[in-house]
Order: structure tokens, then C-alpha cells, then sequence
């Protein structure tokens, strides 16, 4: 593996690399790796040439200091599981790199995803995450990016950054990847102690009983329902919504719709955001 942290060597290097017709595949991240960023290495590796990873915690999507300054870092770790999982080049920038002096601040038009769920609990956020994404993206110059469902809403905001500002780069997002007892793999479940990452279990109970009920029980009950499982472990629920393909919040569930649950939720300092397809009305029966 090739590491660069200086965007000019990487561009250099890729501009060569160009001459001859080879695929790029890109995975941005913050770091402190996990499987479900490797699941993205992997499906980036099986379908392209080359396949960067870009790690780079992005100041500019932080609403709140205290979870920047938390947010784990494990570089070595990091470098180590890329190499094992044979990943091409690790992009590793500095702030001062992605965002130098004279940096072009843009204003993304985003519409009602800037306001709704993480939009509205995160102010800013998406605005520092097209930022980081279009900066890196001019960057490694990729033909495919690599985002994880994890973060659904996120998924939605930069493939409509990338339409609107015609970015020629073709967008696929991967399954989210969870532990053995259904946790969704997150770099903040470092920060979660022993009796938290238990009471986290709740999360994807919660998702489980939404997708065992969504056509039983109808969804403010499972809403209220709902809700109450995540307060009686401890969490501080800053959303759970029902929504249809395109996050609009939806009050009865039909078969022939697609369905999505989404949570975000606090336990003591740690924010935790997960979702899950209800239903999935594209899937051939
Ligand atoms: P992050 O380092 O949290 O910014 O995540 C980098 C990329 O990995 C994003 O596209 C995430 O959606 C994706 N990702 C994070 N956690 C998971 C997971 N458990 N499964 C699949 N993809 C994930």
C-alpha cells in the first residue's frame, strides 16, 4: 500500500496511473477501521484497479466539539487492517491540506435533507460533509464511490450533491455490517463501556421488532412502543422515524412501498445513528 498525504503527490500519481485505462474505486473515512469500512475496501477491490482509502476526520461536519475531540483515532491499527485487506493507496491528509487559506467555501443546496432528522439534530453537518466529499473527491478523481447504508441519510446527500454539481462519479452503497449480536459496527462503539455497548443492543431490537410489526401494528403505536424500549435502557432519542424510500415520514405502511426505519440516540456521551429497511418494495419477489 501507497500512503500519500499530500493531495498534489496523490493527484500527480493518479494523473499517470490515468494514461493507461484502469478503474478507481474510492472509500472515504474517518478512520479507527472497522469490518464495514473493510466490506467497502473489499467491493471496491473486486470491482476496480485500483481502490483508495481516504482517512481524514472532517472538522467541518462536527456540530459538536466534544464528539471531534472524542472521536477515536487508531492509526496504526488502521494502517495495519488496510494492508491485510490489500488496499491500494491510503490517502491521509492533514486540515490544512483539504481546507488550505484560500479555500472556496461552497453552499450545497441540499433542500428538505438539510432539515429533516440528522439535518435538523446536526446542524451543519451535511453542509461539512459535502464539503469534505467534493474537496476529496476532486482529489482521487474516482470512477466509483463506496458509501455505507449505514448512514442513509448521508448516502442520499451526496449523491445529490454529485448530480446537482455534475460530478462524474458513480455512486454504490453497501449493506451495513453489524456485530454477531446485531450492533451496526461504528468507530463510536470504542467510546461505548462494557454495560453501554449491552444497552446499545437495543437499537437493532428496536429495528427488528419495527420489521416483525410494520404491516401488524399501526406505526404511532409502534412508534410509542418503540421509543419506550430505547428510554427504559438509558438512551436519550433524538429521532426514530418511519419514512418511505426518500426519508419522508410516513403514517401507514403499505407492501408496495419501500420502508425505513431510522435512529439516532444518545447513551451517556455517545451519539449512535442506525437504520433498517422495513420493507423493500424494488426487491423482485
Ligand atoms: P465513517 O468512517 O464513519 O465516516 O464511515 C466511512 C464509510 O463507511 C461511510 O460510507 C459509512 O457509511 C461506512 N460505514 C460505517 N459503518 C459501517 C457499517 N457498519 N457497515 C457498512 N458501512 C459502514
Amino acid at each position: 500500500m501507497i500512503l500519500f498525504k499530500r493531495p498534489d503527490d496523490l493527484i500527480d500519481f493518479i494523473q499517470k496511473k490515468r494514461k493507461s485505462i484502469i478503474k478507481i474505486g474510492f472509500v472515504p473515512t474517518m478512520g479507527a477501521l472497522h469490518q464495514g469500512h473493510i466490506s467497502l475496501i473489499n467491493k471496491s477491490k473486486s470491482e476496480n484497479d485500483i481502490t483508495i482509502c481516504s482517512i481524514f476526520v472532517n472538522p467541518t461536519q462536527f456540530n459538536n466539539p466534544n464528539d471531534f475531540e472524542k472521536y477515536p483515532i487508531t492509526i496504526e491499527a488502521d494502517i495495519e487492517q488496510l494492508e491485510l485487506n490489500g488496499c491500494d493507496i491510503l490517502f491521509m491528509p492533514s486540515v490544512d491540506d483539504i481546507y488550505p487559506e484560500n479555500f472556496q467555501k461552497n453552499n450545497f443546496e441540499l433542500g428538505y435533507l438539510d432539515a429533516i432528522l440528522e439535518g435538523k439534530h446536526r446542524s451543519g453537518h451535511f453542509q461539512g460533509v459535502c464539503m469534505v466529499v467534493k474537496r476529496l473527491l476532486e482529489i482521487v478523481n474516482c470512477d466509483v464511490l463506496y458509501l455505507g447504508q449505514k448512514d442513509y441519510q448521508q448516502c442520499m446527500v451526496i449523491k445529490k450533491m454529485a448530480t446537482d454539481l455534475k460530478i462524474p462519479v458513480e455512486i454504490k452503497i453497501s449493506p451495513t455490517i453489524r456485530e454477531k449480536n446485531g450492533l451496526a459496527m461504528s468507530s463510536r462503539n470504542k467510546r461505548l463501556n462494557e454495560t453501554q455497548k449491552e444497552s446499545a443492543l437495543v437499537i437493532f431490537e428496536v429495528l427488528c421488532f419495527l420489521k416483525e410489526n410494520i404491516f401488524e401494528i399501526n406505526i404511532d403505536d409502534l412508534k410509542e412502543t418503540s421509543m419506550e424500549k430505547l428510554i427504559a435502557k438509558g438512551f436519550d432519542v433524538d429521532y426514530l422515524e418511519i419514512t418511505d424510500e426518500i426519508l419522508n415520514p410516513i403514517a401507514k405502511a403499505e407492501k408496495k412501498q419501500t420502508i425505513v426505519a431510522l435512529i439516532a440516540a444518545s447513551i451517556g456521551d455517545v451519539r449512535l445513528i442506525d437504520n433498517m429497511m422495513l420493507n423493500n418494495a424494488n426487491k423482485a419477489e
